[in-house]
């Protein structure tokens, strides 16, 4: 393919087309360019990369997309169209999918849980969706119910909207806090066990006293059926995140629930303006591809999935096992992440290596390695976001490190 920077050089040695740059671009022959070796931007940079032994985490920016979800990206990214209409029809395909009244594509699942309280918040008045993160005599609703055991840095993204949060524990609490300006009842199902009150029991004070729950489940499928279990379940908003574990755009999430409550979440976003959701835009290809990569997950084999899984921490685990003093254990967190997971430690009297160094020395391999968190003397492993073979590398990388450092 002739490339811009090629065609400009080219075009402008031809003074009749000089001119004509851009609106003469299509009417040109396809002709055969000097194929040039495809920009690798990394190396370019200088970004490193790195194999991803740890998970999900932002930080290490999250997970890969899979071909049919970059083809849809660039696909669709030839044409005009309006950004409401995408939402409208792609929305509608995924409530029928995960089971929900109504559904949007976020820009992540935390603003997915600031634009769905946005929404309990103001409804469909234009008026107040102007007011807000003001709250204060706007006749608005400005609390919502967290259990103790569910807070999370997360839930910045419930205050931004301009309400407090009020911790309760037992359902006591809850009825002893629920009041005129109680706007919702949010729960953390990653935490779930952390709390006293279940989801179901949620969902029922939420029915009792007329006012909206939501849950965020940004990090929690696998297993598959959490993308519907808790809008059959009654929740009225379900939160989960597009770019971990289901590999859509790593700046997707999905908003799914009531159908008022979606249309006064939509309220809030682009292309709409003075909303305190105009900053969290999503593109039309993000639409498109977090739809497809829904698509994609839901449909794929899962028991299939879960065995690859299974054998490259086997692989793994056997191979690091076999050098004396390293113990491990695979463990599976049942709420969210969850993923066969390999927990690492080592007999400090066998092997004389300090976590920090081991975890620059597998950084600063061809290729580079990131191990997954832990305490100061362990790390996890966990092969899910690895492409396939990775898990091989990193098995002799981690055996190579401790056999050296055996004393
Ligand atoms: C990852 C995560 C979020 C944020 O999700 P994004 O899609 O990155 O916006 C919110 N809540 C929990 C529990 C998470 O794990």
């Amino acid at each position: 393919m002739l490339n811009r920077r090629n065609l400009i050089k080219r075009l402008s040695a031809i003074p009749v087309l000089g001119g004509l740059v851009g609106s003469s671009i299509p009417f040109l022959p396809a002709q055969a360019a000097p194929k040039e070796p495809k920009r690798d931007l990394f190396k370019e940079l200088g970004v490193r990369t790195f194999i991803n032994a740890a998970g999900t985490l932002t930080f290490m920016t999250g997970s890969l997309m899979q071909d049919e979800v970059l083809d849809t990206i660039v696909s669709t990214s030839k044409e005009f169209c309006l950004l409401d209409e995408v939402q409208d029809k792609v929305g509608e395909r995924i409530a029928k999918m995960v089971h929900s009244e109504s559904a949007v594509v976020t820009s992540g699942a935390f603003s997915a849980l600031t634009l769905g309280l946005a929404g309990v918040l103001t409804g469909t008045d234009q008026k107040k969706v102007e007011q807000l993160p003001h709250l204060e005599y706007t006749g608005m609703k400005s609390e919502v119910i967290i259990q103790k055991g569910h807070d999370i840095v997360y839930k910045q993204a419930l205050t931004n909207t301009g309400c407090k949060v009020v911790f309760v524990e037992t359902v006591e609490e809850v009825e002893k806090a629920i009041n005129e300006r109680t706007a919702m009842l949010w729960f953390l199902h990653i935490q779930a066990d952390k709390g006293k009150i279940m989801h179901e029991e949620w969902v029922a004070l939420g029915k009792k006293h007329n006012i909206p729950t939501m849950i965020d489940i940004a990090a929690d499928v696998p297993p598959v059926e959490n993308l519907w279990k808790f809008n059959d379940m009654g929740f009225d908003l379900v939160c989960i995140s597009g770019g971990k574990a289901m590999r859509g755009p790593q700046s997707a999430g999905l908003l799914m629930g009531k159908k008022d409550l979606i249309a006064a979440a939509r309220m809030h976003m682009p292309p709409r303006g003075f909303t305190i959701g105009r900053g969290m835009k999503i593109n039309k290809e993000e639409i498109f591809g977090m739809y497809v990569a829904l698509e994609k997950f839901i449909n794929q084999d899962h028991a299939k999935t879960w065995k690859q899984w299974e054998e490259g921490i086997a692989h793994i685990d056997n191979s690091i096992k076999k050098v004396e003093g390293v113990q491990t254990q695979i463990t599976v967190p049942p709420l969210g992440n969850h993923t066969p997971t390999l927990q690492v430690t080592w007999d400090k009297n066998k092997i004389k290596l300090a976590k920090d160094d081991l975890v620059a020395n597998l950084r600063k391999g061809n290729p580079s390695i990131e191990l997954g968190g832990g305490g100061p003397e362990s790390f996890s492993v966990t092969v899910w976001m690895m492409k396939p073979g990775q898990e091989k590398i990193v098995a002799k990388r981690l055996t190579e490190e401790f056999s050296k450092a055996t004393v």
